[in-house]
């Protein structure tokens, strides 16, 4: 399809091959082609059209402004019901250069809307949960990743008068903040920032998922690369609380995710199967109190690491899918074991059948 088309053109490309290829684009009126490369306009504009495309199912939220004041949008996708849900957050990109990870919010969102009627899973958990997803959290670096430096990790916040740029949002969030796997200098990749949600960033998505904690079920958050699903915590090699559960429905989600492909990933805690570090949102979510957070690390192992080649985003998408929907299939079974009925014994009844939709219909 074009979209496919437009994202392989997006993705693993550098900036110098884009401009050139440009033309091409032009030539061959892909819809998707974007003035000066402003990639963040192309899915600014994706967000508008998901949602007007799909008005009775999608809403886009305001979050909060970047560094260099560019709102931050998510996107929820909601069944109206007329009942309290449980909610699935998911993000993508807090980590400029890995691209592939924004790719796979969009993918999510896409096979979503195309296959909730006729996906039994999906209509299933859409019954009970909704979906909030942000497509790129870091957006002045994924942008400074596409125009400046494709290796770019960090936010771009100005520090020590201007001379010094970008604090790692992984490093930034209220979780054992600035304690290990952290560095205090600003040009550091690892810089924590000046105080535990000293960026504009950390702070909009945290306000959020506080507010809305005692809702939020499963924390999932995107990255590249290395081929792993972890767990908390990544500040301790102490277990979480239900690091059982955790790894086991980790394994589940692996073990979906190589059906497809025959990709491997490993599971495990992160401060034991990858490295230590403090102040990640994995973490923060999980010690807030939301049961199910977990990091995904997709493709590859490092052979091309972030420059993903084109050739991989559709396979590496399709993969990843059933692994997050491996994961939110358990946690809707969990938690709505019969299925659309709520656990909450003062709610009303809502089973799928036309009595319970008529009356759960306003
Ligand atoms: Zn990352």
């Amino acid at each position: 399809t074009s979209y496919m088309f437009c994202l392989s053109y997006l993705l693993g490309m550098t900036a110098a091959e884009l401009r050139w290829r440009k033309s091409v684009l032009i030539r061959r009126r892909v819809w998707c082609y974007f003035e000066d490369l402003i990639v963040w306009l192309h899915i600014y504009q994706w967000m508008t059209e998901i949602q007007n495309s799909n008005s009775e199912l999608v809403t886009q939220h305001y979050l909060g402004n970047t560094v260099e004041n560019r709102p931050m949008y998510y996107l929820q996708i909601s069944q109206p019901l007329d009942k309290t849900k449980k909610i699935i957050w998911m993000d993508c990109g807090i980590h400029a250069r890995e691209w592939i990870a924004p790719a796979f919010c969009q993918w999510f969102v896409k096979e979503i809307l195309q296959n909730y009627k006729s996906d039994p899973n999906i209509s299933r958990f859409l019954q009970n949960l909704d979906l909030y997803i942000l497509p790129v959290l870091n957006i002045d670096g994924y942008i400074y990743s596409w125009e400046k430096d494709r290796l770019w990790r960090k936010n771009r916040s100005p520090y020590m008068n201007g001379t010094c740029y970008g604090t790692d949002l992984n490093r930034n969030f209220n979780s054992s903040w600035g304690s290990i796997g952290v560095s205090y200098n600003c040009s550091s990749i690892i810089f924590c920032g000046s105080g535990p949600e000293s960026e504009p960033e950390t702070k909009a998505v945290a306000q959020l998922i506080e507010k809305k904690k005692s809702d939020i079920l499963c924390y999932l958050t995107i990255h590249s690369y290395g081929q792993y699903i972890l767990i908390p915590y990544g500040s301790t090699t102490e277990p979480a609380s239900n690091s059982e559960e955790l790894m086991y429905v980790a394994e589940k989600a692996a073990a979906a995710l190589m059906q497809k492909y025959g990709t491997s990933y490993e599971v495990g805690s992160t401060s034991l199967i990858l490295y230590s570090n403090s102040g990640s949102s994995r973490d923060w979510a999980h010690m807030i109190g939301i049961p199910f957070s977990y990091t995904f690390e997709l493709r590859d192992k490092g052979t091309h690491g972030f420059v993903l080649p084109p050739d991989q985003i559709q396979p590496t998408c399709e993969e990843t899918m059933l692994a997050v929907t491996t994961i939110i299939d358990y946690v809707d079974h969990k938690y709505f074991p019969g299925g659309a009925v709520m656990l909450s014994s003062t709610s009303v009844l809502l089973q799928p059948t036309s009595e319970g939709l008529r009356h759960s219909l306003k």
